[in-house]
């Protein structure tokens, strides 16, 4: 859930404000004083701010101007005067909106929701990378579900693709075929230790040169399988 804080002394529209995003499925926390929004703006984690301008402690252009220095974080001003929309603008605090009182409380929920829009897109863009397993010719991605053999794409089912990642992720482990199956076949499927065997053999087909000669999932005659690192 996105959390916003409003930082507004007239705690009338402090709270009419936090109701209406409250309705609205957010998490909101509000502070009336400048000094002490402006700590908590700078120690906790939000996904919006928004800020009066006027405001006892410390004012809102400043608590901008700070928060601006520390994080990305969406910032909407809020102002009495159309006058001071102007001068914020000039200023280039960095905040990413401005609404003049009085506002429609629905026309202060779609601004907030189309910034944390925004705002999620720009940090999903840097999102950490895909968790890849790379042996010997062989990668898989185990986030995007997709395998490549010697740079050519090959296309798994569900069960084999979970089999053959679980073996590669624990290399020279030798696994019986029992406990294969219950690794990857929850209780419920019906099916036995053959399946195992079957798929094994669908999976070498797609990854090794020479099935009879299995270079990375090796029989372990009488025992199980191994991924050889
Ligand atoms: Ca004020």
């Amino acid at each position: 859930m996105s959390r916003v804080l409003i930082i507004e002394d007239e705690v009338a529209i402090a709270e009419l404000e936090k109701d209406y995003l409250e309705l609205s499925g957010f998490e909101v926390e509000t502070e009336n004083d400048g000094l002490v929004g402006l700590k908590r703006a700078l120690s906790e984690d939000f996904d919006m701010y928004i800020l009066d301008l006027m405001l006892p402690g410390v004012d809102g252009f400043e608590i901008c101007r700070q928060i601006r220095e520390e994080k990305n974080t969406p910032v909407l001003m809020v102002s009495a005067k159309k006058d001071d929309i102007d001068k914020i603008r000039g200023l280039g605090l960095g905040a990413d909106d401005y609404i003049t009182k009085p506002f429609s409380p629905s026309e202060l929920v779609a601004r907030v929701k189309a910034h944390l829009a925004r705002y999620e897109r720009l940090i999903g863009s840097n999102s950490p990378e895909n968790d890849v397993i790379e042996i010997r010719g062989i990668r898989i991605d185990k986030t995007a579900r997709r395998v490549w053999v010697n740079g050519e794409e090959k296309q798994f089912t569900t069960k084999e693709f979970d089999l053959l990642t679980f073996l590669a992720e624990n290399p020279n482990h030798v696994f019986t075929k029992e406990e294969l199956f219950r690794e990857i076949w929850d209780m419920e499927s019906i099916g036995d230790i053959a399946t195992v065997t079957v798929h094994i053999k669908k999976i070498r087909e797609k990854i090794e040169m020479n099935t009879n000669k299995p270079q990375y999932i090796e029989t372990i005659w009488g025992v199980g399988y191994r991924f050889k690192l």
